[in-house]
């Protein structure tokens, strides 16, 4: 039995609040790794929030590599979780079906089943045919096939819950139940436990894993943790006639719905695009155990996708119509990891669906990350850092959950945009790009143009695994800027100060690279954790003795700035600023565009007066301006960082007299088909908090012999005296056709190497190029590269060439021309 709240101990290593699976994950995890004195704290009874009434699919292959190896692990560890704790599971591995008779979705599928290969899951494409032999109950006249996933299967998820409690317990955790924790207890910026109606316990640690209630407890100490509970439903059929036992999990995406069986029924559950988010005033205190009054109207048109793709359930019984609450994310992922607001105060929830089948491969990931102080592996596209403060808006989590719910099923298309909460985040360029046909996409909040619509052409994507409609756009962008000059509006990039006596000394011990240069200089460089590995990647600016600038992506600006807060001692002399909004920044890049910025201002742009990675304020206009001869497209350009109320006026002047020399406005698309030609690494991507600098082939960036040394240092004399693991390549297709978006298995002498890294055209390069690691050992004459490489897209193995130098400018001249 679970311990009764007068035994709550006073003091714990660390504090599990919430007995969902997931927090029953965490402990089970922490306490077989040697933590005893973990202690789980439930409000009321385990599994009474949302796990008790999930329909426990257990699917395996997600959309990334770091995604499908832990839904893997959650499904080994629930296989052998009867047997290791006595506690039935009603785990069963019947396999899955996905289906469809939608081209792009096949497509879809397909590319699926070739990431599954890079993680060794069994994956098989499947005819029409074979579906129909396996389930007859389906209509598969129309399907053109679909993937068989023998190792699926599904479980009951309060059986589960409870063995993974069971689990704990008996290596030593505590879980108490009907004990809610009123209070997280802070000081000095970090955890030191929590309070309950009876009393404080200290912690080292606590772990936020309460559901659809983590946003508020989160907020509570200043952590945002963006999520919002919506309905979600399924409805349990009777007497059909011919379900069989071992009906494999059916999923058809086409139709929004997922089939299981479940004793003598059958549970049929969809995911609608316009989902109805629920518990927006508070969430009743008295939850538990509880469901959702069932809107019939919302539901029943939602079924009709399954009745035809079944029809067996025309005249089946409807046994149960369930509704319950359950969280979504804005960007349909879970987060996990340290709150970069507060310290000690893990997170793990979120979990949009996917609860049961994500359980154990969190609950194994965040109890290593606490116990050994670091993340186990690649998480960034989970991580609780990614979000930006304004997420946690009850507005814009109201608009945006409604859309994140369906977006499970939905189409993953390669630069799918969301349609709600837009428009949250404006550069003061926003108006003036759209007049010139921008097509803007979201990140971070931000609306940025992607591509350019010339006139005539509606600025509306139309998606596909294909070229979509804005392709050669696109390409003509990129032209541009390879051959003559083109303008991106660059203002999301994160931007932050750093200032004070001590700025050059702190900052430099966080920076690989020698960031102690003469004012006016642009460093390139990584900030490394003390293993090596490469935490983030961007420009450092020397605007004066004593003060920086550092400029680093839209995306890990909460990341960023919280790991050099961090890394600031206590008494060092230096203040750290956020100024992200304080400047507006226009990127001129490509040949011409020297001659269009000299047209604009007096300073001496010429090489020797302004050369690469050098950085200086000009007048422009009306405007004074930071113009930073930098780039990300590998061509002459400068970088200006226009102070917000100066940029429009600054942009008009460009645009005007940039109509002489055909300015052209590019997007983003076309940036990143220029970077990823010119290799340059993208962070999140190519490079990680997993991925080392030598691997990452950025050695050139690390400097060893600097005064102080640096974070990380010695992990990377380590590592160049034991030699590298693996090597970053850049790839190109021989093939024009085919394209690459990124998980795609690298192939090398009939063994898979790897797999790429980030992936996109490269309009000069005439074909798809893409970024991939490949293990040393098979690269025994590097940097000598075996030229049978093929990467495989959708099935296809297509023959691609590799490169250790970038494959367009190899040394670089564009650049410092
Ligand atoms: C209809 C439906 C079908 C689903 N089907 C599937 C499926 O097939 N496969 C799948 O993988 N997932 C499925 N899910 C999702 C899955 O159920 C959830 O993702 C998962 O249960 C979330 O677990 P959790 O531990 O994060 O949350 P919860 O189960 O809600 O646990 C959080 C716990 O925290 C406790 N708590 C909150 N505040 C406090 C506090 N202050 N002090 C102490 N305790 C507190 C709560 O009482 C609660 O017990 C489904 C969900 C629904 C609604």
């Amino acid at each position: 039995m679970p311990a009764r709240a007068a035994e709550l101990p006073r003091r714990a290593s660390v504090i599990v609040i919430g007995g969902g699976v997931i927090g029953c994950s965490v402990a089970y995890h922490l306490a077989r790794s040697g933590r005893s004195d973990v202690l789980l704290l439930e409000r009321r009874q385990i599994t009474s929030g949302t796990t008790w009434h999930a329909a426990g699919l257990l699917g395996q292959l997600r959309q990334s590599v770091t995604m499908t190896n832990l839904a893997r692990y959650t499904s080994e560890l629930y296989g052998r979780l009867e047997q290791e704790t006595g506690q039935p599971t009603g785990y069963r591995r019947c396999g899955s079906l996905s289906v469809t008779a939608d081209p792009e979705r096949f497509e879809e599928l397909k590319r699926g089943a070739s990431l599954a290969k890079v993680v060794g899951l069994q994956v098989d494409v499947v005819t029409a045919k074979a579906i129909g032999e396996r389930v007859p109950l389906l209509e598969t006249s129309d399907l053109l096939g679909g993937l068989h996933i023998p190792g699926d299967g599904y479980a009951n998820p309060t059986n589960v819950t409870l063995a993974l409690a069971a689990g704990a317990r008996a290596a030593g955790a505590r879980i108490v139940e009907q004990v809610p924790v009123t209070a997280v207890r802070t000081a000095g910026g970090r955890v030191v436990g929590v309070t309950t109606e009876q009393g404080d316990i200290d912690a080292d640690c606590v772990v936020l894993c309460a559901g659809m209630w983590t946003r508020e407890l989160a907020a509570s100490i200043g952590v945002n943790v963006p999520l919002h509970a919506c309905e979600h439903y399924y409805v349990r059929f009777g007497s059909i006639e011919g379900l069989d036992s071992k009906l494999p999990i059916v999923r058809d995406y086409d139709a929004i719905s997922y089939f299981r069986y479940d004793a003598g029924e059958l549970i049929v559950g969809v995911f609608e695009p316009n989902a109805r988010p629920w518990g927006m005033d508070g969430i009743p205190d008295d939850f538990c155990f509880d469901e959702i009054a069932v809107n019939r109207e919302h539901f029943e048109p939602l079924l009709r996708g399954a009745r035809e793709r079944m029809p067996a359930l025309q005249s089946a019984d409807v046994v149960q119509l369930f509704c319950g609450p359950e969280s979504f994310t804005p960007d349909v992922r879970y987060h996990v990891g340290q709150a970069p607001e507060c310290e000690n105060c893990f997170v793990a929830a979120g979990l949009n669906s996917i609860g049961i089948q994500s359980a154990g491969g969190i609950g194994k990931v965040i109890s290593e990350w606490i116990l050994e102080g670091h993340p186990p592996a690649d998480l960034w596209e989970v991580d609780v850092r990614r979000n930006m403060p304004f997420q946690g808006n009850r507005k814009y989590l109201r608009e945006r959950v409604s859309e994140s719910l369906g977006l499970l099923y939905a189409m993953h298309y390669p630069y799918r945009q969301f349609e709600t909460a837009r428009g949250t985040r404006r550069s003061p360029l926003h108006d003036r790009l759209e007049a010139a046909g921008a097509c803007h996409g979201e990140l971070a909040g931000w609306e940025r143009p992607n591509w350019y619509a010339p006139a005539g052409v509606q600025a509306l994507y139309e998606y596909s695994y294909g070229r979509q409609n804005w392709f050669e756009y696109s390409a003509a962008e990129h032209r541009a800027v390879r051959e003559n000059v083109g303008l991106f509006d660059q203002s999301s990039f994160a931007k932050f100060r750093l200032e004070g006596r001590d700025a050059a000394r702190v900052l430099n011990r966080v920076c690989a690279n020698d960031v102690d240069v003469g004012s006016g200089r642009i460093v390139y460089t990584q900030w490394l954790n003390e293993r090596g590995g490469i935490e983030a990647d961007l420009t450092v600016t020397r605007l004066a003795e004593d003060s920086f600038l550092i400029v680093t992506a839209a995306t890990t600006e909460v990341r960023d700035f919280h790991w050099l807060k961090a890394h600031i001692p206590g008494d060092a002399h230096c203040v750290l600023t956020n100024v992200t909004s304080a400047m507006g920044v226009i990127s001129l890049m490509g040949p011409a565009s020297r001659a269009l910025l000299q047209s604009l201002t007096p300073a001496n742009l010429a090489n020797e007066a302004f050369p690469f990675a050098t950085s200086r304020e000009i007048e422009l206009g009306y405007g004074l301006v930071r113009a930073s001869r930098i780039t990300y497209v590998g061509e002459l350009g400068w970088e200006l960082y226009v102070p917000s109320e100066f940029t429009t006026g600054v942009y008009d002047e460009i645009v005007a007299a940039g109509e002489e020399l055909d300015l052209v406005h590019a997007g983003f698309h076309a940036l990143d088909s220029l970077r990823i030609e010119k290799a340059y690494r993208h962070w999140g991507h190519d490079i990680t908090d997993q991925d080392w600098p030598l691997e990452a082939g950025l050695g050139f960036a690390v400097k060893f012999d600097k005064p102080g040394g640096f974070m990380g240092r010695e992990a990377l004399l380590r590592q160049k005296e034991n030699g590298l693991a693996k090597r970053l390549v850049q790839f190109r297709l021989q093939d024009p056709r085919p394209l690459i978006y990124g998980n795609e298995p690298i192939w090398l002498r009939d063994e898979i190497a790897g797999y790429v890294t980030s992936g996109n055209y490269g309009h000069s390069l005439g074909a798809a190029v893409g970024l991939g690691y490949v293990a040393m050992s098979l690269l025994p004459d590097f940097p000598e590269l075996p030229g049978r490489f093929e990467i495989e897209v959708a099935g296809v193995r297509v023959p691609a060439e590799a490169s250790i130098r970038p494959m367009y400018d190899p040394a670089g001249k564009r650049v410092r021309s």
